[in-house]
């Protein structure tokens, strides 16, 4: 059996080599290292593939959310919504543009920003609500829109975990997560669901101007060659990610399908546990399962954890600091936000390997292992 790994990219980049070997060699030769040919390719079949008028190639995610937040105007003090419960760019780059980070709950069962929460969290500074579909579960964006459209805020999809999900709404329309708010924003670090062979990311919108603005912020504020406008930054998807990007874009709702593989049968095998919570599964969208993140119930964490670990089995907790406990923030015991739900998961999750590659003996190799410690 090969070794499970939480991530397997090199087994999954070897059913692709040659096609990326040859494109690799193929920006090589061109010199066209920055931006170029393969750049504008790979913006243009990502944009055909989520049905977005303009994809703006960044450096990596959390450039595509700093960047999201200055093409929107945001200015300091602007109160910003955003759950508690997710990686720490998320809040992080609202921190880094002095902006107010005002954290949220989630729901217990979807691990996404509760909508009733998000109500009350809104006040007449408020400027924007960052949702984020953790884990590849999208978060509840039909009532979120409303909210938005409501309080007339601006809406900052953070995409870095659910590329590929298709949102359903309500009207029978459906669209790719990311594209639904103002700005969409992604990674493609190696470990996502469309990972490079390094860092990028990139941002959406279907807002010409916004588009015009993000693209002009990623490269130094520029207008034309030499004539800076505004403040930017400067963050360019490299030549060779795009053209890796490229070939495994073809191949994304392939490795969202084996994830969701991966996924039935690890629900399968718990089904029947009572103190392992198995991810719900929102009707609203297709989960795309970045992570595969069970809830404990009367289960010593750290004891699985070991156990596993003793049998060559890894697993992560995601994330054991929430976002509002972090010291970065420095919110001092009374101004901490009450997030019952949010320290509850925190306790109590787990991720299990999750990726393309798993075969059914590595799965029941883990599964297994699992059940026994548990009984
Ligand atoms: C990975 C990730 C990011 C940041 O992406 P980088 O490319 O690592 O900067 C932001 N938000 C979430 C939820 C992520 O998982």
């Amino acid at each position: 059996m090969r070794p499970i790994q939480m991530v397997d990219t090199k087994t999954q980049y070897l059913k692709i080599k040659k096609e990326v070997d040859d494109a690799v060699l193929q920006v090589m030769e061109s010199s066209s290292f920055i931006n170029g040919p393969a750049v504008t390719a790979f913006s243009q079949s990502l944009s055909a593939y989520l049905g977005v008028k303009h994809v703006i190639p960044c450096a990596n995610g959390t450039d595509a959310l700093q960047i999201a937040m200055m093409a929107l105007g945001l200015q300091p003090g602007d109160e910003v919504i955003t759950p508690s419960f997710t990686y720490i760019a998320t809040t992080e780059v609202i921190g880094l543009l002095k902006l107010k980070p005002v954290f949220v709950e989630v729901d217990r069962r979807t691990f996404c920003m509760d909508p009733v929460a998000l109500r009350s969290a809104i006040t007449p500074r408020t400027k924007a609500i960052v949702p984020v579909h953790l884990y590849g579960q999208a978060a509840p964006m039909e009532e979120i829109l409303q909210l938005a459209k409501e309080y007339n805020l601006f809406i900052i999809e953070d995409n870095a975990q659910a590329i590929g999900g298709r949102y359903h709404f309500s009207d029978g329309t459906t669209k790719m997560t990311g594209t639904i708010g103002d700005i969409g924003c992604t990674s493609f670090y190696p470990s996502k669901n469309l990972g490079a062979f390094g860092d990028g990311g990139a941002l959406f919108t279907n807002d010409d101007a916004l588009a015009s603005r993000i693209t002009m912020i990623a490269n130094h504020g520029q207008s034309k060659r030499y004539y800076h406008d505004v403040v930017g930054c400067n963050s360019r998807l490299d030549a060779i990610q795009a053209a890796i990007l490229s070939i495994k874009l073809k191949q994304l709702d392939r490795y969202n399908a084996a994830r969701r593989a991966a996924a039935d049968f690890y629900d399968q095998a718990f089904a029947s546990c009572a103190s392992l919570t198995t991810p719900y599964r929102a009707p609203y969208a297709d989960h795309v399962f970045h992570q595969y993140t069970l809830l404990l119930d009367g289960i010593n964490r750290d004891e699985l954890v070991a156990y596993l670990s003793e049998r060559q089995i890894p697993s992560m907790i995601y994330y054991p600091v929430p976002g509002h406990l972090q010291k970065m923030f420095g919110l001092s015991a009374n101004s901490l936000p009450h997030l019952p739900v949010t320290d509850w998961l925190t306790e109590r999750v787990i991720s299990l390997p999750i990726h393309t590659e798993l075969d059914q003996e590595q799965l029941s190799t883990i599964t297994g292992a699992v059940l026994e410690f548990i009984e």
